[in-house]
């Protein structure tokens, strides 16, 4: 991944943890006896995934995920986190509605 500064990096976290969502580039491939494993990268975070798929019938075995240092919410004693992810997510689109130009921003009634 590019060099980036930090607080773009953060951003890009923030987004695919917000949205639960990546931008995977499927990379290389290591064979098992029973399966592959499918490594991707994140082109946003920059996180590596690691997809297990048989090798017999397809079906996904799993996955591992090594995230870029920052990328999980450290969540509070007492904090709810289905609470904190709507704040989370709430915050991260209305950043967005301020960063749009007038022009672009839809308003439906
Ligand atoms: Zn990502």
């Amino acid at each position: 991944m590019a060099k980036r500064t930090r607080a773009a990096q953060e951003q890009a976290m923030h987004e695919c943890y917000v949205s639960r969502n990546h931008w995977w580039k499927w990379t290389t491939v290591d064979e098992e006896r029973d399966y592959y494993i499918q490594h991707m990268e994140c082109l946003r975070c920059g996180g590596h995934r690691r997809w297990r798929v048989s090798k017999t019938t397809g079906d996904p075995m799993g996955n591992n995920y090594n995230m870029p240092d920052g990328y999980y919410h450290q969540f509070e004693d007492g904090e709810n986190p289905q609470q904190v992810r709507k704040e989370l997510r709430l915050f991260e689109v209305e950043q967005h509605v301020q960063q749009t130009k007038p022009s672009n921003l839809r308003r439906v009634k």
